[in-house]
């Protein structure tokens, strides 16, 4: 046993004492060590996503898509990139339980041999805002009313019944899918936008589906609501154990794909996070197989230090102008920069397993040699770094005023469609029932002076989706 600077330790329990009964001398500094080493143990939790899950595994390719994406862990069938996983709630604290009725996050690192590649989703294909200003007022909604401390229904409703574009989402959640059983019976979604790049320089719009082959399983809200006592780490139980016993839990990844052209005549806005891409239209193509087949050697060290960005992509995949996330490119790394260190991809787990030069030097825990005595600037007469001038990625061609649009423009002021044929087509009548009660049970928490303000305001928005949604849920709220 050693000091953190090498130095045996010949009493890891006994505090150098004056006389055996005598106070502590200041010189034990195996205590000090200890103890200070101890007070810090304990890094930010993440301010969404906080409670999560990971393992390790494989991306194995099963279709050629080399036609849509030059990216190289694309290059051919059979080809196989380690991933790491991580899955998480939203909103509860890292302590919080599994089994709420919550988004699950669904992040994925592909460590390709051109760097790392992160597609960081979540369970459900549509998000409850579509402009990333919004976010920080969305998620204190979901986190803890200020002055009790308290989760808050009136906040939650509040909030939403003045954000229609939320509806989608709410409805998701109020759903049976709202309550996934662990994270090995749901689906993940990209959920944005985001381009495949050709070796020809051409670009398509893209989104990512990530389905579970062990099906879909979902808990009621009751069996949540008694497995958030019995056992508060119940997902990540099951994950830990399904592989330890050698059960590795598998998804295909599939993408749905639009032209630029295609794009630019839909009516409906294909970078607006609140609505999907009809699979009518835009037909799933099955791309590889995910599978998790090792569980983390150590917690903290893979998976609270795990850092997901959208904005690490590898040449061959590229963003889209999804406005939000525009805003993720921008606040992921920022999180990680607050909560690790300008110096997070250091980390083992984040290390991307291709070769990284550039003329970034120094931070806080810089870890690796720091560039040694190459020079850090460049141009420079040492030649020894260079661009790439291959064109990452096609123009773009942008257009229109710089402006504040209110709700992104008049064919995305329809909040309605979509949620209303989940409700009619996707739902059958048992899961219909099941969801108004769930949204009335919610409901019932809203309190104070504007609680038939906020509630007649939410009935009114689903009765734009449906008026039967809305006379059901006025129903069995009982007024
Ligand atoms: P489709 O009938 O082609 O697809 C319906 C989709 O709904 C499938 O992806 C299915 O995925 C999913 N689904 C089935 N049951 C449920 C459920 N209980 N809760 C959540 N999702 C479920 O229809 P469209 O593509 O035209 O979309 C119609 C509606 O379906 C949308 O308005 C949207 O609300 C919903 N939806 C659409 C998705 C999309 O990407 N197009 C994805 C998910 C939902 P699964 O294989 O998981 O059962």
């Amino acid at each position: 046993m050693t000091t953190a600077s090498g130095r045996t330790i010949a009493y890891n329990e006994d505090s150098k004492s004056a006389g055996q009964r005598g106070p502590l001398l200041l010189e034990d500094y195996v205590l000090h060590e200890k103890l200070a080493h101890f007070n810090r143990e304990r890094i930010a939790e993440r301010v969404v996503h906080a409670k999560g899950s990971g393992a390790f595994g494989t991306f194995t390719i099963t279709n050629d898509i080399t036609h849509l994406s030059r990216a190289r862990l694309f290059s051919n069938v059979g080809k196989q990139t380690p991933v790491l996983v991580r899955f998480s709630t939203v909103g509860g604290e890292k302590g919080s339980a599994d089994t709420e009725r919550d988004p699950r996050g669904f992040a994925i690192k592909f460590y390709t041999e051109d760097g790392n590649w992160d597609l960081v989703g979540n369970n459900t294909p549509v998000f409850f805002i579509k402009d990333p200003k919004k976010f920080p007022d969305f998620i204190h909604t979901q986190k803890r009313d200020p002055q009790t401390n308290l989760k808050s229904p009136t906040m939650m409703w509040d909030y939403w019944s003045l954000n229609p574009e939320s509806l989608h989402q709410v409805l998701f959640l109020m759903s049976d899918r709202g309550i996934p059983d662990g994270y090995r019976f749901m689906n993940g979604y990209g959920s944005h936008t985001f381009s495949l790049i050709n070796q020809n320089d051409e670009r398509v719009w893209v989104k990512f589906h990530i389905k579970s082959m062990q099906g879909i399983r979902t808990l009621s809200s009751e069996r949540a609501t008694e497995l958030r006592g019995l056992d508060p780490d119940y997902a990540q139980r099951d994950l830990i154990e399904a592989i330890d016993g050698g059960n590795y839990p598998q998804w295909r990844l599939h993408i749905q794909t639009m032209t630029e052209d295609q794009a630019s005549r839909m009516e409906m806005n294909p970078f607006d996070l609140t609505k999907v891409w009809p699979h009518a239209q835009f037909p799933l193509v099955e791309v590889g197989i995910l599978e998790l087949n090792r569980n983390p050697e150590n917690y903290f060290a893979e998976i609270e230090q795990a850092a997901f960005a959208p904005a690490h992509v590898v040449d061959g995949i590229g963003y889209s102008p999804d406005k939000m996330l525009q805003g993720r490119l921008l606040s992921y790394p920022d999180a990680h920069r607050y909560r690790l260190g300008t110096n997070y991809e250091q980390i083992p787990v984040n290390r991307p397993q291709c070769p990284v030069h550039n003329h970034q030097r120094d931070g806080l825990a810089r870890v690796d040699g720091n560039g040694g005595s190459a020079p850090n600037y460049w141009p420079n007469s040492h030649k020894t770094l260079a661009e790439d001038h291959r064109m990452p990625e096609p123009p773009m061609a942008l257009g229109g005023l710089a402006a504040w649009y209110d709700r992104n423009g008049e064919h995305d002021q329809d909040h309605y469609s979509q949620p209303r044929q989940f409700w009619l087509a996707i739902l059958d009548d048992e899961a219909r029932t099941r969801l108004v009660e769930t949204i009335a049970t919610s409901m019932r928490g809203i309190e104070g002076p504007y609680r038939s303000t906020i509630v007649e305001r939410q009935l009114a928005e689903f009765a734009k989706v449906d008026s039967m949604l809305s006379d059901r849920v006025r129903h069995e709220l009982g007024l």
